[in-house]
């Protein structure tokens, strides 16, 4: 969008393709004709696969929204028709909003104009591990975060308080980003209910309970 807005003030739809944007049939042909007549057989494949994956994605999303609000927290959340794609893109897409693209340590929020984001959508007990993608075990992190949080430098208290390990303090570090989360409460999502699973972070600070006490 940044680069065509240097080239064009503006444009004008047409009436009838309009007309055929506004009904769900109309796109389907319309989005059928664009990708025929514009990429090759192997672009309209790779399309095809990658749109089938959003779609999945957000279906995704909507199960992972229902289930926590209706499955008691402490259960994994794994519904296991979705492809790993649109399962990690669909997690994602419920970490991010629910925490508003704001990094829940840091409280770092960066949007670009394309869209893209400085948040990951981190597991509080990875997926390899507990292969659950409860939105309570997740947390949107800035890239700096979510290291420190996975190599277990930083961590979060019962009460919700950010835990900066003393490792981060040491003379040859230079990190006043992240020692100055600590102690300070979390940034999590508007709806209570979502955040995150309070034995979920006791199982992250004891599986990292050395750094926490160094
Ligand atoms: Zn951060």
């Amino acid at each position: 969008m940044t680069q065509l807005r240097n080239f064009a003030l503006g444009a004008e739809i047409d009436e009838e393709l309009y007309l055929h944007m506004t009904n769900p049939d109309g796109r389907k042909a319309l989005g059928a004709a664009l990708l025929q007549s514009c990429f090759s057989e192997a672009g309209q494949k790779a399309l095809r696969e990658q749109s089938g994956i959003h779609g999945e994605a957000f279906q995704y999303s909507l199960v992972l929204e229902s289930a926590a609000h209706t499955q008691k927290a402490g259960e994994a959340i794994f519904p296991e028709k979705y492809k790993a794609a649109a399962r990690n893109q669909g997690f994602r897409r419920s970490i991010v909003s629910h925490y508003d693209h704001r990094c829940a340590f840091c409280r770092t929020r960066i949007v670009t104009s394309e869209g893209h984001t400085a948040v990951d959508a981190a597991h509080i007990v990875p997926w390899s591990i507990s292969k659950n993608d409860d939105i309570r075990n997740g947390m949107a992190l800035c890239k700096l975060c979510h290291w420190g949080f996975d190599e277990g430098l930083m961590g979060v208290s019962d009460n919700y308080a950010v835990i900066v390990s003393k490792q981060v303090a040491q003379k040859h570090n230079s990190a006043d980003a992240v020692l100055d989360c600590a102690n300070k409460k979390m940034h999590g999502p508007d709806d209570k209910e979502l955040w995150p699973y309070r034995p979920y972070l006791a199982s992250h600070r004891d599986r990292h309970r050395e750094k926490f006490r160094a």
